[in-house]
Formats: structure tokens, C-alpha cells, sequence
């Protein structure tokens, strides 16, 4: 027997379950159909949780648009459902003076952006606020934050199932087609079934293209392709010599790797770049050496052994390592792209996705009509 719903919403993620809950609390049936046993199982639990001012990205971007009006909806969000977060602020750090146009050039992208607040802070007044930082100029960034991402989802999860929405849980997508008026799915698991929808999104991250090409009639030219980027923390055992979250200018051939916070207080740096074939998510322990290198370049007090090996993420790229410098926007796919009516895909949710998940929860809710 095919079950039928309004809105299927496929993966659990950050950015699922805020399209989820912004489609149920408009008056929507939602089932969030997830294949792991738990909310935030993939990359929305292995990111750095911080909350991006919209600095980098491209004028007019999908990315720009929504992690500036992210950011905004978040710190609201958290403020108002008492989801643990807070505004750091970020220190964007040149250690060389020939690193400084860098840092200018980043402050016109970001007011290009809407981001206005980004304020020099000279030598002297950097030794104030971070003493053990080693740089000669800086940029301040004051609505840069962090937040306990998984408290987060729990509160989307809570406004959800509270407008009566639900989660299928160990429900794997493995097939499907299009319809007249929909999508039917089928799920694998030990409760297998059959689910069709009026509207169906796939914000499956790095599942995506695979449930993508698993519907039959969906155009298979339409699917982008997918590579896996990996990145990698250390932690740092010992307290955090910064206040601040620190991202140094990038140099070429380097890490450009940051240090960030958590709410528990821990440091963490990275993430760094590598790209692989399948999501793996060892850390190799070698790494830790590129590492040591390009911490010490803005942090020369850095005591060997101090790192530890942290965790892996796995961005869903849209382009490969040959292109990587040209970063491609986040893809919001709707009927206009694939001429599936009523489907909607969303590829390529790499960073700042955590950030703007509830203003792509926006760009989702309207299109979905
Ligand atoms: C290293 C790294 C650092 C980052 N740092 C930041 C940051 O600091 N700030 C920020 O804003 N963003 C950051 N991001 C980006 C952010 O983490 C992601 O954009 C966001 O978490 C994506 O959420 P999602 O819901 O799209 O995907 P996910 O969290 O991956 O959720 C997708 C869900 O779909 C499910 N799924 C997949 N296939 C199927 C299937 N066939 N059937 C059923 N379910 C399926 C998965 O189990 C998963 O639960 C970072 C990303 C990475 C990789």
C-alpha cells in the first residue's frame, strides 16, 4: 500500500529539518524521512559551529543572500528557544604586512555582501585582545559566533513535530519515480515502504544526488556531479590561548587553518583540504605536522604534542579539486531546472550551510508555493 503525504522533507540535517519545520509551521503535513537513527548524524555534526558573518562570498550569491539573512534568523532563533550560542567575534589575521591587501580586499566582498561591521584593529590593540596572537594587522569581525549546533536541531526537531510534523527514522531512500502530482519513494530498512508526495525536497547533503538519480524521471543531466572534499581538526589539549575565533589570510600552499571555539571551551583547529573518492572519515594522525606549521605562523607559542587528532567533515562539492578556487554557489533546485513539479533538491550544502539553513528554509518555503 503507497502511503500518500503533502510535503516529504529527505535527511534530518540542520538544513532538512529547518526546511521541515518552516513547511509544517506554515500549515503543511511534513514527514522527515531520515536513514540514520538520529537527527544530525552527517554533516551538520561535523562542522566547525560557527556562525558566519557572510564575509567571503560572491556578491548576489545564494550563499552571501542566505548567510547573511541566516545569520540574523539564527542568533533570533537561538535567542528566542534558548539554544546555547555566542558572538565571539573573529579576528581575520594578516602576520605579514604583505598579507594586508588580502584582508582589504575582504572587507570590500564583505560590505559587498551587506557586511558592514568588519573593524581594523591595529598591532598594539591586537596584543590587548589576544596577547599570544602573532599578526600586524587585523580585521574584526563582531557578528561572528558559535552555537551548539545539535541544540540547534533538537529545537528545530521540537517546533516540527510541535505543527505536527514527524521524523522516519532507519528509513533509507532507495528508489522512486515521478508521478502525476508527485513523487513516490520507496525506503528501504526494516520498515520498508512506499511514500508519495506533493512536494518532495532532498536536502540529503551528501546523499543528494544519489536519491536524485535513484528517481525515475528525473532528468539524469540535471543532477550536478558530487566530489568529496575532506576536512580535517586537531584539538588542542590545554586551554585556548585565544578569545577570539582566528583566521589567518591564506597563503599559497598553505592551510589557512583556523582556530575556533566550542561552547565547552575546547579549541579546535582546521579545517584543512583534501579530496577523497568516498567519505572517509579517519584522521590521519601525519597531518598533524602541516598543522603545527601553519598554527605557529600566527601562533608561535604553540607547545609540540599539543595536538590531538579531532574529527572529519566531508563537503558535498559541486566542482572538483582541479576548480576548486571557483566556488560554486549553493544549488536550490526547483521544477524550472529538472521539470519535476514538485520536487526540489538541494546540492552542494557545504559551509555556510549551517548558518544559513533557516534563510534556505526561506528560498525552499517559496518555491514549495
Ligand atoms: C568541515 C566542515 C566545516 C563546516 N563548518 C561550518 C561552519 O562553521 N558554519 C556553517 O554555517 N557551516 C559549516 N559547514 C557546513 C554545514 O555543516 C553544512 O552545510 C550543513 O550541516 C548541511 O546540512 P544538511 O542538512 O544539508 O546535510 P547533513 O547534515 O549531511 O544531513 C543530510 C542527512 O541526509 C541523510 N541522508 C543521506 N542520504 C539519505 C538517504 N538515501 N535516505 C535517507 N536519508 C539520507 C543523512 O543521513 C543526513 O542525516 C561545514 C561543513 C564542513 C564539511
Amino acid at each position: 500500500m503507497t502511503e500518500s503525504v503533502d510535503c516529504i522533507v529527505v535527511g534530518a540535517g540542520a538544513v532538512g529539518l529547518a526546511i521541515a519545520r518552516r513547511l509544517a509551521m506554515a500549515g503543511r503535513e511534513v514527514i522527515v524521512i531520515e536513514e540514520a537513527d538520529d537527527i544530525g548524524t552527517g554533516t551538520s555534526s561535523r562542522n566547525s559551529e560557527v556562525i558566519h558573518a557572510g564575509i567571503y562570498y560572491a556578491k548576489d550569491s545564494l550563499k552571501a543572500r542566505t548567510c547573511v539573512a541566516g545569520k540574523h534568523l539564527l542568533y533570533e532563533f537561538c535567542e528566542s528557544h534558548g539554544v546555547e550560542h555566542k558572538r565571539l567575534g573573529k579576528l581575520l589575521v594578516a602576520t605579514a604586512d604583505d598579507e594586508v591587501a588580502a584582508l582589504e580586499d575582504t572587507k570590500e566582498k564583505a560590505a559587498a555582501n551587506g557586511v558592514t561591521d568588519l573593524a581594523w584593529v591595529e598591532a598594539d590593540e591586537l596584543a590587548e585582545m589576544e596577547p599570544n596572537l602573532k599578526a600586524v594587522r587585523a580585521l574584526f569581525s563582531p557578528s561572528t559566533g558559535i552555537v551548539d549546533s545539535h541544540a540547534y536541531m533538537l529545537a528545530l526537531q521540537g517546533d516540527l513535530e510541535a505543527s505536527g510534523g514527524m521524523i522516519a527514522f532507519l528509513s533509507p531512500i532507495v528508489g522512486g519515480r515521478v508521478e502525476d502530482g508527485g513523487v513516490t519513494l520507496e525506503t528501504g530498512g526494516d520498515a520498508a515502504m512506499t511514500v508519495s508526495a506533493r512536494t518532495l525536497v532532498n536536502a540529503a547533503g551528501l546523499g543528494a544526488q544519489a536519491i536524485a538519480r535513484a528517481i525515475d524521471g528525473v532528468p539524469a543531466d540535471s543532477v550536478p556531479p558530487l566530489y568529496y572534499s575532506k576536512g580535517t581538526y586537531f584539538t588542542l589539549a590545554g586551554a585556548s590561548p585565544f578569545r577570539h575565533l582566528i583566521y589567518p589570510v591564506p597563503v599559497p600552499g598553505g592551510l589557512g587553518t583556523h582556530s575556533t571555539l566550542d561552547l565547552g571551551g575546547q579549541t579546535k583547529f582546521g579545517p584543512d583540504v583534501s579530496w577523497v573518492d568516498e567519505p572517509d572519515y579517519e584522521v590521519d594522525p601525519a597531518r598533524a605536522e602541516l598543522f603545527y606549521t601553519a598554527i605557529r605562523r600566527y601562533w608561535p607559542g604553540l607547545p609540540h604534542g599539543a595536538l590531538q587528532p579531532g574529527y572529519v567533515g566531508i563537503r558535498p562539492k559541486l566542482v572538483g579539486p582541479d576548480k576548486a578556487k571557483y566556488a560554486a554557489d549553493f544549488m536550490v533546485q526547483g521544477p524550472d531546472a529538472h521539470g519535476v513539479d514538485g520536487l526540489i533538491n538541494l546540492y552542494g550544502i557545504e559551509s555556510p550551510g549551517l548558518t544559513a539553513s533557516l534563510a534556505l528554509a526561506d528560498v525552499v518555503a517559496e518555491m514549495a508555493g
